[in-house]
């Protein structure tokens, strides 16, 4: 049998002192994350070397983090730290953005919903703002009333080449909801229209979707974007369009720790399929999402009980919907490793059993994995469920009132030693929210256990 990767020995370390600090708890703490400072520094860096290769000027590039992928102020704060911009597609991220110490004009503002008293905020910010139709950018005509934005503003265009794996998470369909959709009879011409009378619109924004698009998928829209462009720059005679945004989407592999596909592998894609993203002197921004964080997080969760159903050994857990909500409604298109650990944090090894490894939520689906070949979990153990830095404990899900986790940061130091800060403490199941009626006549719920004890 092969050992660990060196990925799957640092969880398990970094597991270990969890345990041994008490950042876990069979009583007090039964579900944790953890997100890997080092790691997301590391992957940054992956980032801006890829680009830096083939665009040598560091002041062409922005690479978006995009905020809806983990949205942590302190998260964000270590992204922007590390040289990273920030895309928000809502006003909750931009004021998260803010919070973290973006600079506006490190923002990027795509929705296809925003108001008018957001569009105003954000222009009024030098925000970067993508508009999605054509409502939109007549909207910011009017926002603008004839003054020249501070801010860069682009329009958000559908490729139309098709959909990837996922259908729900794939934006480059024909009938998607987002951006201006390029092959529909009559738009092309309207939108260079657009860019005649709009002087200020002087960027493209695409994004093909997010997780299951191939690299080729992704190019060949980036290509539609680009092309569009130098459409737009030989019609109007000037450099109109100094931008594109090629948006996020690059996917991860969840089925080991391999890095696959890197951002490597994706430049030199668009080095080959799109020669003009990098030859013609655009400005380009990036808002990449799920391969910044997802590899570099990971949650753990008790085992409370093992029991045996039709012949199928259960384990339940406590992490389930309210942490991994796609995994659980949508199990095909979001499949998750799990990893068996004993009370200690140490990984069980030795002979496998094919086990379901359910969530602590009252309905039926609530399931990480179904017949999963695992060490046999027993109650006190602890599972690990890796890559789920990116869309998973970062935006919970509160069915059943069930509580938000706590998330850590994670740096291992020189020596070895590894220090966790505090990136969002656990919520207290305990505590009600404040509008609840029944605080205002009970203080706290407590009072109504320790009455009915007495
Ligand atoms: C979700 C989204 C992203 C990020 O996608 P990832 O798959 O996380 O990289 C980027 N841009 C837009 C417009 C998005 O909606």
């Amino acid at each position: 049998m092969n050992g660990p990767t060196p990925a799957a020995a640092r969880r398990e370390r970094i597991l270990r002192e969890a345990v041994r600090q008490g950042l876990l708890d069979p009583e007090q703490s039964l579900l944790a994350a953890f997100v890997d400072l080092d790691g997301v520094t590391a992957t940054v860096g992956s980032l801006h070397r890829a680009f830096g290769r083939v665009l040598p000027a560091p002041g062409l590039v922005l690479h978006a983090f995009a905020a809806k992928a983990n949205c942590l102020v302190p998260v964000l704060a270590e992204l922007a730290r590390d040289g990273m911009g920030c895309e928000v597609a809502t006003a909750g991220e931009l004021a998260r953005a803010l919070a973290a110490g973006f600079p506006p004009d490190r923002i990027v503002f795509d929705s296809p919903a925003k108001t008018r008293g957001e569009l105003d905020r954000a222009l009024a910010l030098g925000v970067a703002v993508n508009a999605d139709n054509f409502q939109e950018l007549s909207r910011i005509d009017r926002a603008l009333a004839g003054r020249r934005p501070r801010s860069n503003i682009g329009v958000r265009v559908n490729s139309q080449v098709g959909s990837g794996t996922i259908a729900a998470m794939s934006t480059a369909s024909t009938t998607s909801k987002f951006g201006v959709p390029l092959s529909d009879p009559g738009t092309r011409r309207q939108l260079l229209r657009a860019f005649r009378d709009y002087p200020w619109l002087t960027w493209v924004h695409t994004h093909a979707g997010s997780q299951g698009c191939p690299l080729d998928l992704m190019a060949r829209g980036v290509a539609q974007a680009v092309e569009f462009a130098e459409e737009v720059n030989a019609s109007l005679g000037e450099r109109r369009v100094v931008g594109i945004d090629i948006g996020g989407g690059l996917p991860v592999n969840f089925a080991d720790d391999e890095i696959d596909p890197t951002f490597d592998t994706y430049v030199e894609y668009l080095g080959t399929h799109v020669p003009a993203l990098f030859e013609r002197g655009y400005q380009v921004v990036t808002e990449f999402g799920r391969s910044v964080l997802a590899k570099n997080g990971f949650m753990a969760a008790y085992v409370e009980y093992t029991k045996s159903a039709g012949g199928r050994p259960i384990a339940v857990t406590h992490a389930g919907v309210q942490v991994a909500t796609r995994t659980v409604f949508n199990p095909e298109a979001w499949p998750v490793r799990i990893e068996a650990h004993d009370a200690s944090g140490a990984a069980k090894r030795g002979r496998s059993l094919r086990q379901d490894v359910a969530g602590p939520a009252c309905f039926a689906g609530d399931l990480l994995a179904r017949d999963r070949a695992l060490p046999p979990l027993e109650p006190g153990d602890i599972i690990v469920v890796p890559d789920t830095g990116a869309y998973y404990f970062s935006t919970p899900f509160h069915y059943n009132s069930l509580p938000e986790p706590a998330v850590h940061g994670v740096r291992v130091g020189e020596d070895g030693r590894i220090a966790f800060t505090l990136l969002r403490p656990a919520q207290d199941a305990w505590a009600l929210p404040d509008h609840a009626p029944e605080v205002t006549v009970i203080r706290r719920p407590v009072d109504v256990v320790d009455r009915a004890a007495r």
